[in-house]
């Protein structure tokens, strides 16, 4: 059976690092990184991954600001909000947690992104930081924190990368899409697939390494897998549960039992990616952080 990867044990590893280097950054010039989140409307599941934001961000020494806005603002009123923390030197990183409700006053996502200065867009979706993530020679400033999430629980896997046929689900801006250009970063054969894709099932089977972001519950079954495949579940996808405490709990887009017995490493949901996705976001935040003090 396959090996679980531990994203919670790893994340905290990775957490534990920052501390000690946002506290001897305090120490030694008397200053801590920040980070400031903009939540447009009401969507449950946005404010607790902006409460659970906080709460890391707290935990390893990173001040927080948030704003909030109401589901009907305007776009002049988002961007106003970026505007000031571009402009605040006390801020060091800058998110807008997604997705932007859709209202009848419409938010255009790819302009307000744009907005957020380059040097602190901690979630690396301006277009300037795909763009430079996808050219080779060029270094972005940010990496996005899930792929980015998903490349370290390989590595600190011991999963070796290069060569390797890598078969990505998925080709969102903010998961798919950077997690391709990673994987072709540290040398994979990348192959992507999405909702048009014809017998996603055959080509899957060819992946060494599958990175399933589709946000189909159970779209992966055993027969998807070829025999010792590494398998990172990044779906998060809420399936009803009247035992559980909020009356929902959460699933990946791989059937996790039938893959178990054919890969040969898994990461879990939930487990995985999710507590990476946090503690990249804290890393780059620092490195923001550290960047603007000159602080190594
Ligand atoms: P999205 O809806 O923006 O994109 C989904 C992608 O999957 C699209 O490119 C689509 O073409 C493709 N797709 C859809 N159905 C498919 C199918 N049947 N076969 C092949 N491809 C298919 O979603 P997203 O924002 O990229 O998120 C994907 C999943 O990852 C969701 O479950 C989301 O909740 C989860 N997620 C988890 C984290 C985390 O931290 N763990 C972070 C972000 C997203």
């Amino acid at each position: 059976t396959a090996k679980i990867i531990d994203g919670k044990g790893i994340a905290e590893g990775i957490r534990s690092r920052i501390a000690s280097e946002v506290s001897r950054m305090k120490e030694l010039i008397g200053q801590v990184p920040s980070l400031a989140v903009i939540l447009v409307g009401q969507r449950r599941d946005s404010q607790t991954y902006v409460r659970n934001k906080i709460m890391a961000s707290e935990e390893v020494g990173i001040k927080f600001k948030m704003i909030s806005l109401p589901e009907n603002c305007s776009e002049c009123e988002v961007c106003n909000a970026l505007c000031s923390f571009n402009e605040d030197p006390s801020i060091h990183g800058i998110l807008v947690q997604l997705p932007l409700p859709q209202s009848e006053q419409h938010l255009d996502e790819t302009k307000i992104l744009n907005v957020i200065s380059l040097e602190k867009d901690v979630d690396g979706f301006h277009p300037l930081n795909i763009g430079n993530l996808a050219m080779q020679g060029m270094e972005p400033l940010f990496i996005p924190c899930t792929p980015k999430g998903c490349i370290e629980l390989l590595l600190q896997s011991g999963v070796e990368i290069m060569g390797k046929n890598a078969v990505v689900i998925g080709r969102s801006n903010i998961v798919g899409l950077p997690t391709s250009l990673l994987l072709q970063r540290h040398h994979a054969t990348v192959t992507i697939l999405h909702a048009f894709t014809k017998n996603p099932e055959k080509i899957a089977r060819e992946a060494d390494i599958l990175v399933a972001a589709a946000g189909v519950p159970n779209l992966v079954r055993g027969s998807w897998l070829k025999p010792g495949a590494v398998i990172v579940d990044v779906g998060t996808n809420p399936v009803e549960d009247v035992k559980s405490e909020h009356g929902y709990r959460l699933i990946g887009d791989v059937r996790f039992k039938e893959a178990t017995k054919i890969a040969s490493v898994i990461s879990p949901v939930p487990g995985g990616v999710g507590p990476m996705t946090v503690a990249m976001l804290l890393y780059n935040t620092l490195e923001s952080a550290k960047r603007a003090f000159n602080f190594t």
